[in-house]
């Protein structure tokens, strides 16, 4: 077909591919065209957003699920998952040790858990964003009502994430259980971008069943969403799912990735995920070398980041932790990047 270097340069300078194009180039990656991908995707990273790397305070605040996704280990079918909720006191409390260690943003993140009504999430974010006006709320906390966003909204919340998890209907539905279907959640991404959040999407890289197809549709839904933030990372087993002896995804192709979502979003707000310093030692330092530029630190309290585990051998200390910024600063300088402290809104959209 093509020169997959000129591919990039093509994507580097028009910020869009066909599909088979994509599917050619993630076929056809080395070593050699993935160096010479994020040297790309590193200099327009550069270009909008320097060295700078943000922070997000993630606050895991329940563990309870009512879904049953197949590679979930917080799926309601797992006995064996610790279950835990945070009442708005202990999420408030993570707030206030995350303000004083710099975090501008605070992830509300859970399981879809009934307990937590509309009231009770839009109470929460109400106190949050009363308490700190200078900070941004970012919901993720599944699919909902178009009229569940919009109180959300309305009390303040200012992002929401919501992962696609694969553009691929046929795919999707090999991960989900019957009673959860793609149109919903793509539904649910439309609404939320109407109603005025910055949206996040993502997916996850090596899930089982993927092909290099289903990739190619996940590069088509962004050029065409055009999400503020997109969130990806390996798939990693969980032992306690019907997915716990597939492989999970690899480093390797993670990067790739990262690297042609930069290209395709010069833009975006791009977590070098924990999932991503779950299987390589070093990560989240190369996520952010092949064009990421946020990172998610946890802010929950210690036995509720040992109970969240939606996958094996979740990090959930160093620079995980919050006492662990001070160590994650230090790797993030190791490659001359800096963690900053402002709220870190996307530059345009
Ligand atoms: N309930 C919320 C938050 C889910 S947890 C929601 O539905 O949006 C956040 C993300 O973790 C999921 O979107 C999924 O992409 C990822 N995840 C879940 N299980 C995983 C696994 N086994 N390996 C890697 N990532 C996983």
């Amino acid at each position: 077909m093509n020169d997959p270097k000129e591919l990039i340069e093509r994507l580097n300078d028009e910020h869009s591919l066909s599909k088979e194009e994509y599917i050619f180039l993630i076929q056809n990656r080395t070593p050699e065209l993935s160096d010479y991908l994020f040297e790309r995707s590193r200099k327009l990273r550069e270009l909008y957003y320097g060295k700078n790397v943000f922070i997000r305070g993630l606050i895991e605040f329940t563990s309870y699920c009512k879904n049953d996704c197949l590679y979930c280990g917080l799926r309601r079918s797992n006995k064996n998952a610790g279950r835990y909720r945070l009442n708005e006191n202990d999420i408030l409390s993570c707030c206030d040790m995350g303000y004083k260690l710099g975090f501008r943003t605070f992830v509300l993140q859970g399981g879809e858990d009934p307990y937590f009504t509309d009231d009770k999430i839009t109470k929460t974010v109400y106190a949050i964003k009363s308490r700190y006006p200078d900070c941004a709320v970012t919901l993720s906390i599944g699919e909902k009502s178009r009229e569940s966003y919009q109180a959300f909204f309305d009390a303040g919340a200012d992002r929401y994430l919501l992962r696609h998890e694969t553009a691929s209907p046929v795919h999707y539905a090999k991960l989900h259980p019957a009673d959860m279907d793609y149109e919903n959640r793509i539904r649910c991404l439309y609404d939320l971008k109407d109603i005025g959040f910055q949206v996040g999407c993502g997916f996850m890289v090596g899930s089982p069943y993927q092909t290099v197809e289903n990739l190619a549709n996940d590069m088509m839904f962004l050029q065409k969403f055009r999400p503020h933030m997109v969130g990806i990372g390996p798939f990693i087993p969980q032992h306690d799912t019907p997915f716990g002896n597939e492989n999970g995804g690899t480093a390797e192709l993670t990067l790739f990735m990262l690297g042609l979502i930069r290209l395709a979003l010069p833009f975006v707000l791009l977590p070098s995920t924990t999932a991503l310093g779950t299987i390589h030692p070093t990560g989240r330092e190369q996520g952010i070398l092949a064009g990421a530029n946020v990172v998610m630190p946890n802010l929950s309290p210690e036995e509720a980041r040992r109970k969240y585990m939606i996958y094996d051998n979740k990090l959930n200390t160093g620079a995980e932790s919050a006492n662990g910024l001070a160590s994650l600063c230090k790797k993030m300088e190791s490659i001359g990047y800096r963690i900053v402290t402002d709220r870190g809104d996307c530059k345009k959209y």
